[in-house]
């Protein structure tokens, strides 16, 4: 995600596993987690007597047979529950952490992968304890971002089991100046600013027959890959900083507690200097939050938000939360996350009233996310024209719905200028830099998609997204899937543009 994570890869280094007090305290933590769901408790059978020889006032009640021990339905989803303190002077983070896990993949589990992507920096994240159903880890190993832990019996399909970590993450600076970075770090803190993105350990997804997903990072684009999951977070941190999260807020005392289903992750982003503005639409609240002397940008950054969720909701189906933080990042780059985006700093300083701006044009592209990413994932590293190409079209929606003069200029300051070629199927890894890697990905991608449209029809077209966003809600989509949707809404011949833009072109 960043340039200098390819510098900062430590490979072979081992954490020990400090068994301390705090193992204690937390394991009782642990046994108080959030209950699985389960089915209604047997109705309790009368013990069998005859009335006729005893009065019914004295009938015993309750001396029940012994009622057989529930068996417990697997949650829909993993459920991450979080108590986070942020200490925002001191840059550090202590988080314990709860993961109920359900084993829906279809074959037994022998071993655990989590991502842990903040121990690709030197120093930042110190494990304090790992234990799984209670009982502690010691044969774990934590090699960069891959963290794997052997079951010590195979969980079976249908059955949970729940990861207690507590950590803490001393945050790394985020570097301005290297000039070897092609695109910023977001993860870590500036001089105004706190964002913790893909900051916890989370279990990775799971291909049966392929194993545990889990890429290697780059140093443009994004590597990793999420299964929707709920969370539960409950954030304390100084008093004066301004919150932006991921999740619906409501109070906990001194604390706030964030609670985002089906999501692909959480996000936060902190600051003392946090203006926000917000509005409603649907049933989605968005907040835009800036830093002082950038009202104007931040009300633009809103407006745009609110209009492409009202848009992409009429033509691709449901917002899939109930809340939106577009967020101006101390860096130079926007990024999406579930229910929240980054939009650059360097934006809101170019805009200049003008709807053809970065500012207008990446905040309809990141709020697309919200379907192509958040609603239906894909591999990010492997296919990742499906979420980019989609959201770079949505720009072109958004154009043509609320500027249509505007749609020529849009086409070349955004896409023309910079002479796109490349194959729109290229992997993160093969892109040459991040300017090639866009130009084919994100811009042959979004002219591969209009050319489709063109070819099937307005209304093929919205069916065939509408679809495609329904039947995949929730999962990880592949360039199968997509294409298997789009015949179902098109007996056109297209074959021709799947030689032009793809470098194997996909057989459906
Ligand atoms: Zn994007």
């Amino acid at each position: 995600m960043s340039g200098s994570l390819h510098k900062l890869h430590r490979r072979g280094r081992w954490q020990n596993l400090q068994l301390s007090l705090c193992m204690t305290a937390f394991l009782v933590l642990t046994a108080c987690g959030p209950a699985p769901a389960g089915p209604a408790p047997a109705i309790l059978e009368e013990f069998p007597v005859d009335p006729a020889d005893t009065p019914a006032a004295s009938l015993p009640t309750n001396t029940a047979a012994p009622t057989p021990e529930p068996t417990p339905v697997p949650l829909e989803r993993p459920l991450y529950t979080l108590t986070v303190m942020l200490d925002y002077p001191a840059k550090t983070v202590s988080v314990d952490q709860t993961t109920i896990y359900p084993n829906h993949n279809g074959e037994p589990l022998t071993n655990l992968v989590l991502a842990v992507v903040p121990n690709l920096w030197a120093g930042c994240f110190n494990l304090t304890a790992l234990s799984i159903d209670g009982a502690p880890v010691g044969n774990y190993s934590l090699d960069g971002q891959r963290l794997e832990a052997p079951l010590s019996q195979p969980l079976a399909p249908g059955s949970m089991l729940t990861i207690s970590i507590q950590y803490t993450l001393t945050l790394p600076f985020i570097d301005q100046v290297d000039p070897n970075q092609e695109r910023p770090r977001i993860f870590g803190y500036t001089n105004r600013q706190i964002n913790l993105t893909n900051w916890y350990p989370f279990v990775v997804p799971h291909r049966p027959g392929h194993g545990w997903v889990l890429h290697d990072p780059w140093y443009y684009g994004e590597h990793l890959v999420y299964q929707a999951a709920d969370y539960d977070l409950t954030l304390t941190t100084n008093p004066g900083v301004v919150v932006a999260a991921s999740g619906l807020a409501e109070a906990a005392g001194a604390s706030t507690r964030y609670t985002l289903t089906a999501g692909r992750m959480f996000a936060i982003s902190a600051s003392p200097e946090f203006q926000t503005l917000s509005t409603t639409v649907r049933d989605v609240t968005v907040t835009s939050y800036f830093f002082p002397f950038y009202e104007s940008g931040g009300q633009v950054v809103l407006d745009t938000s609110a209009r492409a969720v009202e848009l992409y909701s009429q033509r691709y189906g449901p917002y899939p939360h109930k809340t939106l933080a577009a967020v101006m990042g101390d860096f130079n780059d926007g990024m999406e996350y579930s229910a929240f985006y980054f939009q650059s700093r360097d934006f809101y300083n170019l805009y200049d009233g003008s709807p053809i701006s970065y500012l207008v044009f990446v905040s309809a592209h990141e709020t697309a996310h919200q379907w192509w990413f958040e609603t239906v994932a894909n591999d990010q590293a492997e296919y990742p024209w499906l979420d980019e190409s989609l959201c770079t079209y949505s720009e072109r929606i958004f154009y043509e719905t609320y500027y249509p003069d505007q749609i020529p200029n849009w086409w070349y300051i955004r896409i023309d200028q910079y002479n796109p070629q490349g194959w729109v199927d290229i992997q993160v890894y093969e892109g040459g830099g991040f300017r090639p890697y866009t130009n084919a990905v994100y811009f042959r991608g979004a002219y591969f998609i209009e050319e489709v449209r063109l070819r099937i029809g307005d209304a093929a077209f919205f069916a065939f997204l509408q679809d495609y966003r329904s039947q995949l809600a929730g999962k990880i989509s592949t360039p199968q899937d997509f294409f298997r949707i789009l015949n179902q809404h098109t007996a056109a011949d297209y074959s021709d543009l799947l030689a032009a833009y793809f470098s194997t072109p996909p057989t459906p």
